[in-house]
């Protein structure tokens, strides 16, 4: 896998014929329900595949993480048996690649602030707005899109809506270059009077924001293990690195390494049992994220001490794992949102003494 992450990384892009064959492996169908054409899967098996495919690439770790766990699993909970055979089914057969758009030009972290607006036309919507740093949806073919009815409503103003690629007005304005997970698309979407039927509305009118928290929260597991699968990959090319130059000082940093490896690789497990036991685990997802995401971009860092100028040129494997890791603790809710988070939950909960 190293030299394929080193290609996807160096070309900016996935192979379509590799996204074809996580299709045709059914990857892009795990944990979604069979009767939908999936391939029934619990979160600690899917967390456990999203690691081992960041282990070889970040990027298609991630293009996975995100079609499975912020584009099928919403459709799954959420949706009615109609949006279920129309859009989930061709989401788990890989025919269509799904994408979440939330993010906005001026509106990241406030997800409640977003400005995209949607008004009522007869049965159906109309969509009008701009959405940000979209993962997955240049070839998508389909994005789960935020907007409101009214930005003065708040949470409530929130409406989640299906919106399939080739529907008029909805187009990718421009790809964005960036540090790293390269081959990841990621994306500027436009929304210019998008009309689409009430069969788009994902949940109940108003209720987008829960639609988004909910997927975030199942999303931070599959983010996390994807940070696990870098974490892991720098550990293992660090510690071929120190069996060829064996000092006590990189044998300590090998050594730190592990721990972290193992604390971030037991709260993935952790999360996922709780997902997987119908237990609230957004708190524990919040804090794998928190946890893997650090731990990654601490070992990734310590590689490049290890290898030494070598490990830092451009197109070195320690040096790719550096910029990846870089992501983690960006996407689907920033360590700084999540800390926030955490603290007024915890500051909240007075019967809970020992929270962790
Ligand atoms: C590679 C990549 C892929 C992405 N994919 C997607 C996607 O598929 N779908 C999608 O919807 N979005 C996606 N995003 C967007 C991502 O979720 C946002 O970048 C993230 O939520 C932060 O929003 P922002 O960039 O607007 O930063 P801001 O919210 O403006 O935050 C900027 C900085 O300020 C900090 N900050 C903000 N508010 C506070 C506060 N109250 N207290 C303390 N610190 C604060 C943040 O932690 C951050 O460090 C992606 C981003 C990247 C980089």
């Amino acid at each position: 896998m190293r030299p394929v992450a080193a290609q996807i990384d160096r070309d900016d892009r996935i192979p379509p014929e590799l996204v074809g064959a996580l299709a045709r492996e059914r990857f892009l169908a795990l944990g979604t329900p069979a009767e939908w054409g999936g391939e029934p899967a619990d979160a600690g098996s899917v967390a456990a595949v999203l690691e081992e495919l960041a282990r070889g690439s970040a990027a298609i770790g991630v293009l996975v993480a995100v079609h499975l766990s912020v584009a099928s699993a919403p459709i799954a909970a959420w949706g009615t048996e109609t949006q279920k055979e129309r859009f989930l089914r061709p989401l788990a057969r890989g025919e269509r690649l799904g994408a979440f758009g939330l993010t906005e030009p001026d509106t990241g972290s406030d997800a409640a602030s977003i400005r995209s607006r949607y008004r009522r036309d007869g049965d159906g919507f109309v969509l009008d707005g701009r959405k940000m740093f979209i993962s997955n949806a240049v070839s998508a073919g389909l994005v789960l899109a935020f907007a409101t009815s009214d930005p003065t409503l708040g949470r409530r103003g929130i409406s989640a809506f299906v919106v399939p690629a080739g529907t008029p007005g909805f187009s990718v304005s421009r790809r964005l270059d960036k540090l790293g997970l390269r081959g990841s698309e990621t994306t500027e979407l436009v929304l210019d009077s998008v009309t689409v039927g009430a069969e788009s509305l994902l949940g109940p009118e108003g209720n987008g924001l829960k639609v988004a928290l909910s997927a975030l929260a199942g999303g931070r597991v599959g983010i996390a293990a994807c940070a696990l699968g870098v974490a892991r990959a720098a550990f293992d090319e660090m510690r071929q690195r120190v069996r060829d130059d064996d000092v006590p000082w990189k044998r300590t940093a090998l050594a730190r390494s592990f721990a972290e490896l193992s604390a971030a690789e037991a709260l993935v497990e952790r999360a996922a049992a709780r997902r997987d036991a119908g237990e609230p685990f957004a708190r524990d997802a919040s804090v794998a994220k928190l946890v893997a995401s650090r731990a990654a971009n601490e070992i990734a860092s310590r590689g490049i001490d290890v290898a030494g100028p070598d490990g830092a040129r451009s197109g070195a494997a320690p040096e790719r794992l550096l910029r990846d890791a870089r992501v983690f603790p960006i996407v689907e809710g920033t360590t700084e949102i999540q800390e926030l988070v955490l603290a007024r939950e915890l500051l909240a909960t007075r019967e809970e003494p020992n929270p962790l």
